[in-house]
């Protein structure tokens, strides 16, 4: 699966962009493979944040924002499509982003389906930083070393 089946499509997205602005979105390889088979080089994308890969702001705004609107909408990444869905790890609970412009518009018990996917989502991030973590070890280890 590269692209999620479930997603939620937000009803204010063709007159609303503030998701899109001082994003700090974390990508999923998967999603930076997408991307990447459109033509877009990494760097200038994406940027590293405590471990994760996460989306480049340009003059504050994403990357893939243009003239308010998303370049790739059909490809955006994974959390993109979940937003303003967030999990919160320390409660188990899922909640509607206070960031998003509309909060009190989305009712997050109505989403129940995008839970499972949305938690499988966030682990998955946070095996992919931990095996990018420890390749940079890895790395550190030969170079002091020698190898
Ligand atoms: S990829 Fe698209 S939807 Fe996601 S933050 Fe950037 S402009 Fe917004
Ligand atoms: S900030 Fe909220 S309402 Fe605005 S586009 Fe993003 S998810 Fe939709």
């Amino acid at each position: 699966m590269t692209i999620p089946d479930l997603e939620l499509y937000c009803p204010f997205s063709d007159r609303c962009y503030e998701c899109c602005l001082e994003t700090e979105m974390p990508l999923a390889e998967r999603d930076i493979t997408r991307i990447e088979k459109l033509g877009f080089q990494i760097d200038e994308f994406l940027e590293e944040q405590d471990g994760f890969m996460v989306l480049r702001n340009i003059a504050s705004k994403c990357f893939f924002l243009k003239e308010n609107r998303c370049t790739i909408y059909e490809n955006r990444p994974e959390g993109c499509r979940y937003y303003p869905l967030i999990y919160d790890l320390d409660t188990d609970e899922f909640v509607i982003d206070d960031l998003c412009a509309h909060v009190i518009d989305f009712d997050p018990n109505i989403y129940q389906p995008l839970h499972e996917p949305i938690r499988y989502f966030i682990y998955m991030l946070l095996s992919e930083k931990e095996i990018r973590e420890e390749k940079t070890r890895e790395e550190k280890r030969k170079r002091e070393k020698g190898e």
